[in-house]
């Protein structure tokens, strides 16, 4: 039961997909719900004002990643994180700074977190690692699903820091208690 024809065709279509660029319009892909048969019409002005709005809101997600990615473009090391401080203070709801410090050379460095999101939806977001001196940046990207395993170690790690004194706290008590030493 394949119809060729979509005339008098009395079973329910479901639109499945489009194809076209935006600039000649956009056709509609519709699949019989009951037989498969495909039909393709042209969008109605409804339909294609519709796809351009997944699309600019689908650009509007990357967007600010994009540009600070362009912005940014061959910049490592210091000079990134000083433009990432600016970004952060132009960005202050999509993008934000975390120190920490870089192994091999003991200096602050950053993770800059920058969000893919809209209007109406929340993605996810690019962290990147910039270290002060030991060369180019990484990154990684965190979905939503991330987050509790993220936020569950660092409580973690808190509680662990929280129940001990800090290296700095024993390395000053030992200084101090050389020095009371008669
Ligand atoms: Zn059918």
């Amino acid at each position: 039961m394949t119809p060729t024809s979509i005339v008098d065709h009395e079973h329910t279509f479901r639109r499945s997909g489009y194809t076209g660029d935006g600039a000649e319009g956009f056709t509609i892909i519709d699949w019989c719900t009951v037989c498969r048969a495909e039909r393709r019409r042209p969008a109605t002005e409804e339909e294609a004002s519709g796809i351009r709005q997944e699309w600019a809101d689908r650009d509007e997600l990357h967007a600010v990643f994009h540009a600070f990615c362009k912005a940014t473009d061959g910049l490592s090391g210091f000079d990134l994180m000083e433009a990432a401080e600016g970004w952060a203070a132009t960005h202050p709801d999509r993008v934000r700074l975390v120190t920490v410090d870089d192994s091999p050379h003991h200096s602050s460095s950053y993770l800059v977190f920058v969000t893919h999101e809209n209007a109406k939806e929340f993605m996810g977001t690019t962290v990147l690692f910039v270290p002060q001196l030991s060369g180019n940046p990484t990154e990684f990207f965190l979905y939503p699903s991330h987050h509790q395993q993220l936020a569950e170690t660092l409580a973690w790690l808190e509680a662990r820091a929280k129940a001990k004194p800090g290296m700095f706290e024993v390395a000053m008590a030992a200084a101090q208690a050389r020095k009371d030493r008669p």
